[in-house]
């Protein structure tokens, strides 16, 4: 492996000054700074969304909700000795008792997003143990972290159908609408989310064999992608796709070609023109499992919007646009044999643990050091706080 000279005088640099190095299985560099500081950003948005809310949330009557919530008292035995009555927190509601919006709170859980970060190191390399992450849906940090995660449990799930089902061939589909403005955009994933499934239960895709249905798409991931023109001002909502089908289908009579795709697309989704779509086959045989996985990383690039030059105003409102449109959705999911696999192995993107990110299970043996490191305001970078020796920890006992 060739290291680049930048990367030995820089890495010298941050061991002296303790700033964190993390470096991946390809050696190259993790970018835990550049993700803090888009975070950074984006919890700058939300509070300036915040602060522009507050005379629209004052006239609805916008106020925190809490709850009565009883809890035992127990004692070390176990035996009940008390009860207290706490007022937990619900969220906030306006005078006609809808739920709105916390952008002040998701600012500030935004901004603290990932502070502190603890590493084991084993030999050289750090793996991730603790941190504190936001689950803000678009904070940048949070999605780099999930899109590895989803990377990871695709790649697993591909395992799996390689195993079991070798005859099953993807296929990556590409499913657009027209851009729409921010106004639109709910309504329009709205539509493109139930198109969805009018798509998958269409009599195309389950066509009747001897009066059973059959399902052609065996199996099938689904993410969403949202990008934004900055010169139209509009936004793109999409799906990219993984569909699995049985390698009999490229001889059938159920094979589609793009314009059928288009046809059945536009059909779902009700448009009143031809929409793009764009389906392909892998390039390789070898590499497919990876270039599947890949699929799943997409929806991260929504925090590209983010890098784009534009005025802080309009940066907010992007921001507003997105984080309302995309509330409360399921941003990937997986369909047929996919689902059924990922049930199995326990696979719930939504959910999914953003700290550890793939399986590699740490033997505590190996562990040399654990390292925290905390976001230094001052030096705009992680460092070094606390240093714990495990090697001389287990010396020490011994001696003594
Ligand atoms: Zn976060």
């Amino acid at each position: 492996m060739l290291i680049n000279p930048y990367y030995i005088i820089n890495m010298k640099k941050c061991q002296v000054e303790n700033i964190l190095i993390d470096i991946n299985s390809k050696g190259k560099i993790r970018d835990w700074r550049g993700k803090k500081m888009s975070s950074l950003g984006l919890a700058k948005s939300y509070k300036g969304i915040a602060d522009k809310m507050k005379p629209e949330y004052e006239a609805r009557g916008v106020h925190n909700r809490y709850k009565k919530v009883r809890r035992k008292i127990k004692n070390e035995a176990g035996e009940v000795t008390g009860i207290v009555i706490n007022d937990e927190p619900m969220g906030l509601y306006d005078k006609d008792g809808n739920r709105v919006v916390n952008y002040e709170k998701r600012a500030e859980n935004m901004r603290f997003c990932g502070s502190f970060l603890e590493f084991a190191k084993i030999y050289e390399n750090l793996k991730l143990t603790k941190a504190n992450f936001c689950r803000v849906p678009l904070c940048p940090m949070c999605q780099w972290r999930k899109a590895m995660r989803v990377f990871w449990d695709t790649s697993k799930i591909m395992r799996v159908i390689e195993e079991r089902y070798p005859n099953y061939i993807p296929l990556f589909l590409t499913l657009t609408v027209r851009n729409c403005s921010a106004e639109d955009l709910s309504n329009n994933l709205n539509n493109i989310f139930s198109a969805w499934d009018t798509f998958m239960h269409s009599k195309t895709l389950r066509p009747l064999v001897n009066g059973k249905r059959e399902y052609i798409i065996k199996g099938w991931f689904r993410a969403l992608e949202i990008t934004y023109n900055d010169t139209a001002d509009t936004f793109h909502p999409h799906f990219h796709s993984i569909m699995l089908v049985d390698k009999n289908y490229f001889k059938g009579k159920d094979y589609m070609h793009t314009e059928d795709w288009v046809k059945l697309w536009r059909k779902s989704a009700k448009l009143d023109y031809d929409p793009v779509c764009d389906i392909r086959r892998t390039r390789t045989t070898k590499g497919k499992r990876e270039e599947v996985a890949e699929v799943a990383k997409y929806t991260y690039k929504d925090a590209e919007i983010l890098s784009k030059k534009l005025s802080a105003d309009k940066k907010d409102e992007i921001v507003k646009s997105l984080s309302t449109a995309i509330h409360g959705r399921r941003l990937y999911a997986y369909g047929g044999v996919m689902k059924e696999i990922s049930a199995e192995l326990k696979v719930d993107a939504d959910k999914a643990d953003l700290v550890k990110v793939n399986d590699d299970n740490i033997n505590p043996a190996l562990v040399k050091m654990i390292l925290t490191y905390h976001w230094n305001m001052g030096v705009s970078n992680y460092t070094l706080s606390k240093k714990i020796e495990l090697a001389k920890e287990r010396a020490g006992t011994k001696n003594a």
